[in-house]
């Protein structure tokens, strides 16, 4: 199976997934059509699934035009997201399974950005290749979701089921937000080498237009603050000892921090 990252709306990630043996696609979370479209028809593919992880539109704005096109494909997401995924014919539940190509996945309920947001984990087919994450806009490159219509901790429990998955993983972001989110990063811990050394490279890629998505498990459990409620120095940064109270003041911070970056 093949992954390919298309870049799409200011900026998201579609993921188009392509098993060339029988010449089939699947794609996660298509937020417009063009850059779908074009790639398929590059592939010479059939669309034949489309996995959305939650409702927003930047997500599933395409799954209509899509249809259209391809009026066979399965449209896959969360349960609690009835009514209100376009064309949705699966709902689907933490624990449950989905199959593309010969790769099996997980269904992961992460609930915290929206109430249903779900995430599909793609084990590997071999041992010695990294599995693949698809988690929509929970866990970010540096940084996660903001909690739209969960609570912190909902969203503690989601990212607690992502740091448990081999370090390998490759973490298929749907957002290019890493820059931003680092520079909130070192503020929170300056003394994280792993996390300044990722920040020069990161800054570097995006000198040169490069993505930095996907990330792995391993990047982001060594640079994330999202994911390090229980380091000392980040509780220190935000007076706690308590991983839930830890976590929700970086949020608060960072939202804080975001509104200061945009409103220049
Ligand atoms: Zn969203």
């Amino acid at each position: 199976m093949q992954i390919y990252r298309l870049p799409a709306l200011s900026d998201n990630y579609i993921f188009l997934l392509h098993d060339a043996k029988r010449n089939i696609a699947a794609v996660v979370d298509p937020g417009e059509p063009y850059p779908v479209l074009r790639q398929l028809r590059q592939l010479g593919a059939e669309l034949v699934a489309i996995f959305n992880t939650h409702h927003h539109g930047d997500h599933v704005g395409a799954n209509a035009d899509l249809l259209r096109e391809f009026p066979y494909a399965i449209v896959y997401g969360g349960a609690e997201d009835r009514g209100r995924i376009p064309g949705q014919t699966v709902f689907l539940r933490g624990g449950d399974r989905v199959t593309f190509s010969d790769r099996s996945g997980e269904v992961l309920f992460v609930p915290g950005h929206t109430h249903g947001h779900i995430a599909y984990y793609f084990a590997a087919e071999r041992s010695s290749d990294p599995g693949d994450l698809f988690c929509g806009d929970t866990l970010f490159s540096g940084g996660c979701g903001r909690l739209r219509e969960g609570t912190p901790a909902q969203m503690v429990d989601s990212l607690t089921q992502f740091r448990v998955l081999p370090d390998n993983t490759r973490v298929w972001c749907a957002h290019e937000y890493t820059l931003s989110n680092l520079k909130f990063a070192v503020t929170i811990e300056p003394s994280n080498l792993n996390l300044q050394s990722r920040f020069a490279e990161v800054w570097a890629m995006r000198e040169r237009s490069e993505a930095t998505i996907p990330s792995t498990i391993e990047i982001e459990k060594q640079t994330n603050p999202f994911l390090r409620w229980d380091v000392r120095a980040i509780q220190d940064a935000v007076n706690s000892r308590d991983a839930v109270q830890t976590f929700a003041a970086l949020r608060k911070q960072r939202d804080l921090f975001l509104a200061i970056v945009f409103s220049r």
